[in-house]
């Protein structure tokens, strides 16, 4: 299986960049953040405090997670119920990098991505994915953009999100941390439009000699 990975600090484009490569490519698309977004919800709804890691394990031990795709998108269940808006709500952009950080948080979602991939070619986005859930992938991007551009992108979504507080934990945690891996491509996004980056990976995969570039 081919996997391409795309990581950045929040708010840097990699959603829609990531989601439009896949569908140029026909690959599936993995969208990890919105899995620990999900889990966030859980433990939110569960009454759980987000800060306490001990809690937070406490409330993945009996929780019903179950992934898949549809129309060649991740999706996320949590016991039986698929997760949409609420992933976007301010309480969960507030206390998801807390919960991100709990080791059985990761473990217990990164065999869900391997998981999923074992279905096909797929355009992974996330923060850790070529450093640490896909580290042998060839295919490894990196989005980022000043944090003035970032913040005004939430903005204008209407969305409540502190991003330079979420990347401040992201980036500090011990656990898989946001980082550019080694060999990863690094794309700034501040002053390019999304076909602008999509062709900018496409090329550079092509250049890379992926089979799926010759075909689309
Ligand atoms: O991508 P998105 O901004 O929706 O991710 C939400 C949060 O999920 C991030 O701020 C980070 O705390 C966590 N995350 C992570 N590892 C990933 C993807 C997301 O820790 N691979």
């Amino acid at each position: 299986m081919t996997i391409i990975a795309i990581d950045g600090p929040a708010a840097s484009g990699k959603s829609s960049v990531s989601r439009g490569v896949a569908e140029q490519l026909g690959f599936y698309y993995i969208n990890t953040g919105s899995m620990y977004r999900a889990v966030t919800w859980h433990v939110l709804h569960s009454g759980t405090d987000p800060q306490l890691a001990g809690n937070v394990e406490s409330a993945m031990r009996d929780v019903k997670i179950h992934t898949g795709f549809e129309e060649h998108r991740s999706f996320i269940e949590i016991d039986g119920i698929r997760l949409h808006e609420q992933l976007h709500d301010e309480s969960v952009s507030r206390s998801v990098s807390a919960v991100s950080c709990v080791p059985a948080v990761r473990e217990r979602l990164v065999a869900e991505f391997h998981h999923l991939a074992k279905t096909g070619d797929c355009v992974v986005e996330g923060r850790d994915i070529g450093s640490v859930v896909f580290p042998s992938t060839r295919y490894k991007f990196y989005l980022d953009a000043s944090p003035e551009v970032r913040q005004s992108r939430r903005d204008k979504q209407g969305r409540r999100d502190e991003v330079a507080a979420r990347d401040r934990v992201d980036s500090s945690r011990h656990t898989a941390p946001l980082t550019i891996a080694n060999d990863a491509t690094v794309i700034d996004t501040s002053h390019l439009d999304l076909d602008d980056v999509i062709g900018a990976i496409l090329h550079a995969l092509a250049a890379k000699g992926l089979p799926a570039c010759q075909r689309a």
